[in-house]
């Protein structure tokens, strides 16, 4: 917990899941100060892992609309997990940031995958090719039906249940911004603010930008770091690519 003369961070650690937020607990707050902001930061654990890992995701203030930033769903991929707890970390210090908009971020959505360096969950399946996207296509590897994963599960009722306008999810190693959904706008800004080109790959099948981006309209944003991104400290990390982060909050 985080108290300074402005703002009241409660930070509740809720194994309930994001699913069933009328049991989430908000402590009771007495403000000391005469200028108080009181922003509201909870965690939940919103699945389950193959192998048991918790699935965790950060929500922050309560404004609109809500904005989701997903990290780790190819866990070779993973340089967008230590950008996104910095994200997180940063909202904390400085609320200010979140422009009286609500922020979700789930820093590691395949957490097994990204402990073993590896594409896929312990089944095998890659989670972006497993949402109920009218471009699944049925194979070993993409699941034999749509969320037969837990890890995709917990991302399908994540944004079921928080009903984002905007999904930034970060990727590796294309070096360039992907977006599917009414996001052209948004990802010309990104890229401005990042370096990296808008580039569109394509929608894939049975991927969150097939699913969320074209079937359900909602602005979604690949962001494709480099590979090199993995070798860079997490401060230049954050000096290149928090910036484009930020925009997606207040564009
Ligand atoms: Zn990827």
């Amino acid at each position: 917990m985080t108290l300074n003369n402005k703002f009241l961070i409660l930070l509740l650690l809720i194994p309930l899941g994001c699913s069933t937020p009328d049991q989430s607990i908000e402590l009771p707050f007495i403000d000391t100060s005469s200028h108080a902001s009181v922003i509201t930061s909870q965690s939940h654990i919103i699945g389950t892992s193959v192998q048991g890992r918790p699935i965790e995701c950060h929500t922050l203030g309560h404004g609109s609309p809500t904005i989701l930033f997903l990290a780790g769903i190819h866990g070779d991929e993973a340089a967008g997990v230590p950008l996104l707890h910095r994200l997180h970390q940063e909202l904390l210090d400085d609320p200010s940031l979140l422009h009286d908009r609500r922020v979700v971020i789930a820093p590691n959505t395949n957490p097994d995958a990204v402990a073993h360096n590896r594409r896929t969950n312990m089944r095998g399946v890659d989670i972006n090719r497993n949402f109920p996207a009218r471009n699944h296509r049925s194979h070993t590897r993409h699941g034999e039906q749509p969320l037969s994963e837990p890890e995709s599960r917990a991302l399908f009722d994540l944004i079921n249940l928080e009903q984002p306008s905007v999904i930034v999810t970060l990727h590796q190693p294309i070096a360039c911004v992907d977006y599917d959904g009414p996001a052209r706008e948004l990802a010309q800004h990104i890229s401005d603010l990042s370096g990296l080109p808008v580039r569109k790959l394509g929608a894939r099948p049975g991927s969150l930008g097939s699913w969320a981006g074209v079937d359900q309209q909602i602005a979604v944003i690949t962001l494709e770091l480099p590979g090199q991104a993995s070798h860079i400290t997490d401060e230049i990390l954050w000096q290149t690519y928090g910036p484009a982060l930020l925009s997606a909050i207040c564009d």
